[in-house]
């Protein structure tokens, strides 16, 4: 359930055509961590990664688990992307929600993110495609710091790095 169905380094390292090659025709967004940094700032080259998605007709939505970011809703605003935020991953409301925006089976949905207790849990859940981001920063509080422990026990057990 803990498993991610693939790993990258950043999000803008998806390609499309991995994206394509595993039917994939949507996706979901984390935001923390993932478009944005610690600092919320977007990161290097994200707009051009979801303009590009865009034009390779991959319909994307954004859920986020905290209210909506100023930073990122710049972006999305621009390109008229949808912004779930309070979204309670990993249950599957938020999620079912995205969905029914996408118009897409579960099948053909990429859920994307950094964490494995919300992210990759709730993809896993809603039998979407899992795909594990690399936190772009590390966590600062003591929470954190032992949530992503927790994470790296978990991706030990099942042979991956991060
Ligand atoms: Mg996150």
């Amino acid at each position: 359930m803990l498993k991610p169905k693939a790993i990258f380094d950043k999000v803008t390292d998806i390609k499309i055509s991995f994206l394509m090659e595993n039917d994939i025709k949507a996706v979901i967004l984390d935001v923390d961590n993932t478009l944005i940094d610690l600092d919320k700032k977007p990161i290097e080259n994200v707009e051009k990664w979801l303009a590009n998605l865009q034009k390779k007709n991959i319909k994307i939505c954004i859920a986020s688990n905290s209210y909506k970011k100023q930073e990122i809703a710049n972006i999305t605003e621009k390109l008229n992307i949808p912004y779930i935020y309070f979204s309670i991953k990993p249950l599957k409301r938020g999620l079912k929600k995205a969905q029914k925006l996408l118009d897409e089976k579960v099948e053909n949905i990429a859920e994307i993110g950094d964490q494995l207790f919300t992210d990759v849990l709730g993809a896993n859940r809603m039998k979407m495609f899992s795909i594990l981001t690399i936190p772009i920063s590390s966590e600062k509080n003591i929470i954190g710091k032992i949530k992503r422990k927790l994470e790296r026990i978990v991706l030990k057990k099942y042979n991956v790095e991060k």
